[in-house]
């Protein structure tokens, strides 16, 4: 920055979002809805109908329930209808080779509403193209009064001192400064942030190049006959694979093809009816299996993309940038509230490196499966001879157990924990987790269970945005230390009494202390011995 002419006043704000995906837009109307001022630069001019994700997880379908935007992004995304069944097929007229039926998210409310025992989520999935996700996001964002966006604006680079960073942006030629106590990336793959920072990312880089084309094509969802749902995977050497997106009249198909043009007759190939369409988009993409050596340094924090890459298989990628962006949102307003002791920001490395490493290694066990089932491929997979079927047969029955994996980790997205974190209590042991199966538990450092109190409302919507005592089954621990010691803090501390026998009976103790983000601090049947030092560690002032 020394040396350039800044042809505009500085700004002041106490956090600077720099990036204006899913992951920058989500952790701008947390903070906005905390009154944390900020500002959120995006270097596009608006949102692009760019295709990427689309598979909205239950995890952060719970997390945007928390921020109030749960029912507006089901209204704007994938009619609730819609099963969400994934095929293996020839083309969209034939008979399909394998069909792996999963809920629609009607069905999986029904699921949820009759589960007592803590293994189902709160909020089911959600489909939702990012293209509608961000726009959606942005729109909330800007009635936030502590929240400025501003579109059209680059960031240049940025200089940071003990006290504050300091970013050169460029908007319409102008040059500008913006001064702030923080500030995040939430800047993408290619992170200007992480490149300034020198932080390397760490695994298999391009690992296959494929292309990606968006169609509207308004009559096709109606007209396919061999079953609706969201993935249609085709069987081939050329990992080609129809997504329905949340209109059900947008489609986006992958393929590894030589040319742009080649994404034409390979839409018409794999649909295999007569249609009326456009090709709205095309363009290449590459699979990563990356994470970044660091999430921080000093004020200047990383989040998403700039920080872990997977491969799309699983749909974890933005998901785990929302879960950056909730652990940065709480942990950045008690730090500048004045109650978060110095270790409070810090762990977000801490806790959300090993988080990012996993859903990586997630990422990379269902693409292994995907890849294995695709590998079966054989130049007679459509033969009408015993050759023919059996490589048919085979492709199938590997694709049967293969291709579950990428549908189906729920551990992954429900079970990912904090244990060992600085902010956790140390236990022995470990929690449960496995990439698949979530296993409901209160082990310090998971998610809390979902469960359904005796009156129909839902625990976690019972709990405050402060640091919550759970007083279960009828416990009469007495809390007043632990509240003291909390309000010495100045930290925001509640108790809550749910003296029904359901919560008592899945969470498996008394007394469960839970933080903002619903990850459970410490737990026991009767109140903590050290109450000071409880709080002390869970607020940062610790180590
Ligand atoms: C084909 C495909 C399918 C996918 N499907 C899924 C899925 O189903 N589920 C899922 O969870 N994930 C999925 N993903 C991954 C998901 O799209 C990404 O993880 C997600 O976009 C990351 O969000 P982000 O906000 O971190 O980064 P991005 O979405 O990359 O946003 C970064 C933003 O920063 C802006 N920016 C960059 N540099 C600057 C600068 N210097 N100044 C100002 N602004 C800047 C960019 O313009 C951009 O808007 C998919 C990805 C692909 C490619």
């Amino acid at each position: 920055m020394d040396g350039k002419v800044l042809t505009a006043a500085a700004t002041d704000t106490d956090v600077l979002i720099i990036g204006a995906g899913p992951v920058g837009l989500t952790l701008a109307v947390d903070l906005g809805r905390r009154g944390v001022r900020c500002m959120l630069v995006e270097q596009k001019s608006a949102p692009h109908m760019w295709p990427k994700m689309e598979r909205c997880n239950a995890r952060s379908m719970e997390i945007y329930r928390r921020l109030g935007l749960a029912e507006k992004i089901r209204a704007a995304g994938l009619p609730s209808w819609v099963p969400m069944d994934v095929f293996i097929v020839h083309s969209l007229v034939e008979p399909p080779l394998l069909h792996l039926p999963y809920p629609s998210v009607d069905a999986a409310k029904r699921q949820i509403a009759a589960t007592h025992d803590g293994t189902l989520p709160l909020e089911p999935y959600q489909l939702i193209s990012q293209y509608t996700l961000e726009p959606l996001l942005k729109s909330i964002a800007e009635t936030l009064p502590s929240v400025t966006v501003r579109y059209g604006c680059e960031f240049v680079s940025f200089e940071q001192d003990a006290n504050s960073v300091t970013a050169e942006l460029s908007q319409g030629g102008r040059t500008s400064r913006a001064t702030a106590k923080y500030m995040v990336g939430c800047d993408g793959g290619s992170s200007v942030i992480r490149k300034q920072l020198d932080i390397q990312l760490s695994g298999e880089g391009n690992i296959l190049q494929l292309r990606q084309a968006l169609y509207r094509c308004d009559d096709l969802f109606e007209r396919i006959a061999i079953g609706k749902g969201r993935h249609y995977h085709v069987a081939d050497n050329q990992a080609t694979q129809l997504i329905v997106q949340d209109s059900t009249r947008h489609f986006t198909l992958h393929s590894v093809v030589e040319k742009d043009e080649d994404m034409t007759a390979k839409f018409e190939q794999t649909v295999a009816m007569p249609v009326q369409y456009e090709m709205l988009y095309v363009g290449e993409w590459r699979q990563n299996l990356l994470v970044a050596d660091r999430f921080m340094d000093r004020r200047v924090l990383l989040a998403g993309d700039a920080v872990h890459l997977m491969i799309p298989t699983g749909g974890l990628g933005m998901n785990t940038g929302v879960g950056d962006a909730v652990d940065l949102g709480w942990k950045l307003a008690g730090t500048l509230a004045g109650w978060g002791g110095p270790g409070l920001l810090a762990s977000y490395e801490a806790e959300r490196r090993p988080t990012g490493t996993r859903n990586v290694g997630a990422s990379r066990y269902a693409s292994l499966g995907r890849r294995k089932w695709r590998g079966q491929w054989r130049p007679n997979i459509h033969d009408d001879t015993p050759e023919g079927a059996a490589v048919r047969a085979n492709l199938v029955a590997i694709a049967d157990v293969e291709q579950r994996k990428t549908n189906e980790m729920t551990g992954a997205e429900l079970g990912y924990h904090y244990a060992g974190s600085p902010l956790i209590t140390a236990e022995p042991g470990e929690p449960p987790y496995d990439y698949i199966d979530y296993t409901p538990s209160t082990f310090p450092g998971v998610r809390l269970p979902h469960v359904w109190l005796g009156d129909g409302r839902a625990m976690q919507d019972c709990i405050g945005d402060g640091y919550t005592l759970l007083q279960l089954g009828g416990s009469r621990a007495d809390a007043s230390a632990l509240a003291a010691a909390f309000a010495q803090i100045g930290a925001p501390f509640t108790t809550l009494d749910l003296t029904g026998q359901a919560a008592r009976d899945v969470c498996g103790y008394d007394l469960i202390l839970v933080r903002p983000d619903l990850h459970v601090v410490w737990r026991g049947d009767a109140a903590p011995g050290d109450p000071e030092t409880l709080a002390a560690m869970a607020t940062g002032h610790r180590g």
